[in-house]
């Protein structure tokens, strides 16, 4: 047994039942085996052990009240994983499916990512089985004062700095730093994805999205090759979803269908992202109802059709496991040429091989989604310095950092023989500078 293999061997019998944390802890160990075999030093210290135990775990308990009085208890997570390059990094994610092991496998793979945009992150994610959908404005932030109330004693600006991700947007963090600001009096960068008129940063929320059409393109560009009139199909209609399909769009693609965790549109005329953004963002309503407003789309109850409809571009902007590996033969059978992760493993390990042995460009997430990580990394820079940059220049600054992962990925496969393996050049070229930090502070 390899010292990899033995390592994912005992972390499976350590966490038992945890089966997306070990999904990802295999997706990435697997592909460090170069690194590994190159660096003997690093079984000696037990960097692998190491790295896949989360420095702090913390679980809580949140007490809430609903508007008829009735008491609610749910469940608290704050995993703080790494924190060898910069402070705790990653986002809350509040949806009934949230466990310890999704906090888990989302941690790890921000550790790598958190790296992989050059900025001194560390990775941490956290959340709770908290369901916002259907809630109103007061249940949503007597929860998230109660979150708040246990959480802030463990974060801090060069602690922890959490943002955003499934069900927590820009109304959530503006009620967790409300009640952040009053518990510890102090007014300081200790959450990203803020509102503009308390520390926010331009482009932070459409981060995410642009930065995965960013490097798709940069990818594009390496094979003489462009958005421009490229049928391309984003799921999601959240956060990260809309602006993909923004940005993919002023580049020149025909985005023709999208989707919300009840079915999905298709607009073969290109879908109108403004019809969108005010049913998502104002309205909070389905996606459903896109179909009645626009002339000329359906919609179809269920996900997973979404897939078979032909493109040339895939953009799974919405949760893991997504695509599976019949979603995944699908769209190879109709001829996708590109598919970029702008979700946390939105591709089972099985359509990630499919993906490869087609040929398409495979983008993962950790690297085409590192934009809104990144952006967030620039409003703390812009929180410290208590200095606020235009939109352009934010934006150009995350251009220049979804160029630079995409070619550093791309040296990284290529120096370690794998031309063309995004998932390994992305998983190598974050892990190297995580092992040489860790390697340099001694066994911790
Ligand atoms: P949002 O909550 O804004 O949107 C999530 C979207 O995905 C919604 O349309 C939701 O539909 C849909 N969805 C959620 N669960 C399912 C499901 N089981 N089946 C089908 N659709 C589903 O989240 P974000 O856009 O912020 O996040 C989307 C993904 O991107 C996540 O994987 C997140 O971790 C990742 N990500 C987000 C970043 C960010 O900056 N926001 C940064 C990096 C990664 P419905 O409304 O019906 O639930």
């Amino acid at each position: 047994m390899t010292y990899v293999e033995r390592v994912l061997d005992d972390l499976k019998k350590r966490n038992p039942g945890e089966k997306e944390f070990h999904q990802a802890a295999t997706e990435i160990l697997l592909t460090l085996e170069p690194v590994i075999n190159a660096h003997p030093e690093y079984e000696k210290s037990a960097l692998l052990e190491r790295f896949t135990e989360p420095e702090r775990t913390i679980l809580f308990r949140v007490p809430w009240v609903d508007d008829n009085g009735n008491v609610h208890v749910n469940k608290g997570y704050r995993v703080q994983f790494n924190s060898a390059i910069g402070p705790y990094k990653g986002g809350l994610r509040f949806h009934p499916s949230v466990n310890l092991s999704i906090i888990k496998f989302l941690g790890l793979e921000q550790i790598l990512k958190n790296s992989l945009t050059g900025l001194p992150i560390g990775g941490g994610k956290g959340g709770s089985d908290f369901d916002p959908k259907g809630k109103s404005d007061r249940e949503i932030m007597a929860f998230c004062q109660s979150f708040m109330t246990e959480l802030f004693r463990h974060i801090g600006a060069d602690t922890d700095v959490p943002a955003g991700d499934i069900g927590v947007g820009a109304r959530e963090v503006g009620y967790l730093f409300g009640q952040y600001k009053r518990l510890r009096d102090e007014h300081v960068g200790v959450l990203t994805g803020r509102g503009l008129s308390y520390g926010g940063s331009l482009i932070r929320k459409e981060a995410t999205g642009y930065g995965l059409v960013y490097i798709t393109a940069e990818a594009m560009k390496c094979r003489g090759d462009g958005f421009e009139g490229k049928t391309t199909i984003v799921s999601g209609s959240g956060n990260v979803a809309i602006y993909a399909c923004e940005k993919a769009q002023q580049l020149g693609a025909k985005v023709v269908a999208m989707y919300d965790s009840n079915g999905y549109i298709y607009d073969p005329n290109g879908i109108q992202i403004e019809v969108v953004k005010q049913l998502k963002e104002v309205e909070r309503a389905r996606i459903k109802e896109y179909a009645n407003r626009v002339p000329g789309s359906t919609y179809t109850e269920g996900c997973k059709g979404i897939w078979t409809i032909p493109c040339d571009v895939a953009l799974p902007c919405a949760t893991q496991n997504e695509i599976d590996a019949e979603s995944a033969a699908a769209l190879v059978k109709n001829g996708v040429k590109y598919v970029a992760e702008g979700a946390n493993m939105p591709s089972t390990l099985e359509a990630i091989e499919i993906f490869q042995k087609s040929g398409a460009v495979f983008l993962p997430a950790k690297a085409a989604n590192a934009g809104g990580v990144a952006t967030s990394a620039l409003e703390m820079a812009q929180s410290s310095g208590r200095l606020y940059w235009s939109a352009e220049e934010v934006d150009a600054k995350l251009k220049t950092i979804m160029i630079n992962i995409y070619h550093n990925m791309e040296n990284a496969a290529k120096k370690y023989g794998f031309e063309g393996n995004y998932v390994m050049g992305a998983n190598i070229a974050g892990f190297e500078k995580v092992a040489e930090a860790m390697m340099a502070h001694g066994i911790v």
